[in-house]
This record gives C-alpha cells, sequence and structure tokens, in this order.
C-alpha cells in the first residue's frame, strides 16, 4: 500500500491506474477504523481493480464546540488495518495540504444541509460536501462508497454529484452494527462503560418503530411517539432528533405509504450517536 500525503502524489497515483485502463474504487473516512468502515473497503475491493482510501479528519465538518481536537487519531493501527484489506492507495494529507491558507471556496447542498443532522450541527455538511468534492477531485474515481450509517450524508452528496455532473458513482453500503446492535463509530470509543449500554437504546428504538410499522402502523407520529417513549426511559441519553423522512428530500413524512428513511441522533452522555433504519412501502 502506498501512503500519498500530499495532493500531488495521490493525484499522479491515480491518473496511473486509470491510464492503465482500470476500475478506481475510493473510500473516505476520518479514520479511526472498524468494521464499518471496512465493510465499504471490501465493498470497493469487489468491485474494482484498484482502491484508495483516505484518512482525514475535516476541521470544516466540526462546529467550534465540537470533538475535533479530541476525535481518536490511531493512523498506525488504521493503516495497518488497510494494508491487510489488501487497499492500494492510502491518502492523509494533513489539513494545511487540504485548506492552504486563503482558501475561500466552499461547496453547499441548498435546501438539504440544513435537515436532520445538519439543523443541530450548522455547517456540518457544508464541511463535509466541500471536502468531499476536493477528494473526488484529487481521486477521480470510479466509484465511491459510503455508509448508510450516514444515511443524510449519502443524500446530500448523491444530490452534489448529480448538481456538479461528477463522473463518479456513488455506492451506499448497510450498516455494521454490533452483536446488541449499537451502529458502529468511531465515537463509541468515548462511552463509558455504562454509556455503552444506555447507547443500545437508539437501536431498540428504531427496532420498536420497525415492528409497529410491521404490524401496520403508517401514523409517522405515532411511530415516532412510540419511539420516543423507549428513548426517554433511557436516563443519561438526551435526543436530538427522531424523525421519519423521504430519504431523498429529508423532508419529514406523515403518512409512511413510501419507503421512510427512521433517522435518529440523541446525546448519550457528552457523545452525540446516530442511527437510522429505512422502512419499505
Ligand atoms: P467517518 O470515518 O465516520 O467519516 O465514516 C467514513 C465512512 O464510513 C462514511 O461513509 C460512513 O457512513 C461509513 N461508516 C461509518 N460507520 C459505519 C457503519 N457502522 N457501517 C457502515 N458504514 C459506516
Amino acid at each position: 500500500m502506498k501512503i500519498c500525503k500530499t495532493i500531488d502524489e495521490m493525484r499522479l497515483a491515480a491518473r496511473e491506474v486509470r491510464r492503465a485502463g482500470k476500475r478506481l474504487g475510493f473510500v473516505a473516512t476520518m479514520g479511526a477504523l472498524h468494521e464499518g468502515h471496512l465493510s465499504l473497503v471490501r465493498a470497493a475491493k469487489s468491485v474494482c481493480d484498484v482502491v484508495a482510501v483516505s484518512i482525514f479528519v475535516n476541521p470544516l465538518q466540526f462546529g467550534p464546540t465540537e470533538d475535533l481536537a479530541k476525535y481518536p487519531r490511531t493512523f498506525e493501527r488504521d493503516s495497518g488495518l488497510l494494508e491487510s484489506e489488501a487497499v492500494d492507495f492510502l491518502f492523509a494529507p494533513t489539513p494545511a495540504e487540504m485548506y492552504p491558507a486563503g482558501a475561500a471556496t466552499y461547496v453547499t447542498v441548498e435546501g438539504l444541509s440544513d435537515k436532520l443532522c445538519g439543523r443541530s450541527r450548522p455547517g456540518h455538511f457544508p464541511g463535509v460536501t466541500t471536502v468531499v468534492a476536493k477528494l473526488f477531485l484529487i481521486v477521480e474515481p470510479d466509484l465511491a462508497f459510503f455508509g448508510q450509517k450516514d444515511a443524510a450524508q449519502s443524500t446530500i452528496i448523491r444530490r452534489m454529484v448529480q448538481d456538479l455532473n461528477l463522473p463518479v458513482e456513488i455506492v451506499v453500503c448497510p450498516i455494521v452494527r454490533e452483536p446488541d446492535g449499537l451502529a458502529m463509530s468511531s465515537r463509541n470509543a468515548y462511552l463509558t462503560p455504562q454509556e455503552r449500554k444506555s447507547a443500545r437504546v437508539l437501536h431498540r428504538s428504531l427496532m420498536e418503530i420497525n415492528n409497529r410499522f410491521d404490524r401496520g402502523e403508517r401514523s409517522a407520529a405515532n411511530l415516532i411517539a412510540a419511539g420516543r417513549q423507549l428513548l426517554s426511559q433511557e436516563s443519561g441519553v438526551r435526543l436530538d432528533y427522531l424523525e421519519i423522512v423521504d430519504p431523498s428530500t429529508l423532508d419529514p413524512v406523515t403518512q409512511l405509504d413510501k419507503p421512510t428513511l427512521v433517522a435518529v441522533a440523541a446525546f448519550v452522555g457528552n457523545t452525540r450517536l446516530i442511527d437510522n433504519i429505512v422502512l419499505p412501502v
């Protein structure tokens, strides 16, 4: 695995891959890798000839009071994991390489960026779309793999790719969970043993909604009330949002008569966790 620290190195390497007529897959991460990330790498390996992964803790997508400074950075371990997955290129730029002094251009997807997490994390999605657009322009992948875990992010990135005519196909892969249902996340490392137990309520509330849906409930208000009820019983868990939305517009729905996204975000102690499920028609 070749580690590229500069944009020029990464760009040259990717260009050579394409010149050789090979299909290049790309996975963008912030490191502290877990099985969720590795599932994207494996999906990329299974359909691409060459795979590039980025590790970049993007300062632009963190709010001023968020966890940028303490976000887990485990580069040696991460590069070992990627090496064992036979990843070809690891792009690991510094913040100064990605955002040199004077950088003043941002990519914002209007409308979608202030929904769900965008409401409680202003600036988050513009930070994500700006870095992902830059990464796409540097790596120029044929396919890019994202996790359903960040469902709104995938919707927003798809919109950006369509609107800017970026020549990349977006592939969204299923959420990888711990055996007890908790969605894997680099932020799970922040949880104390007690918080780790409490955190299970996010998935449990989604399963409760899923079960009621399976039994025929189609009112979003009733389903949300059932989920909220469970979440409120867990002390130490503070709900940010629980919403049932159209997966492409992220607008709330009232009746579940087409596929919907049920998305939850909650603080467990000081750690903000997210999860979601998709309900069919
Ligand atoms: P992050 O490092 O948190 O920016 O995540 C990098 C990519 O991994 C994003 O596309 C995430 O959606 C994806 N990802 C994170 N956690 C999971 C998970 N538990 N299952 C599947 N994909 C995930």
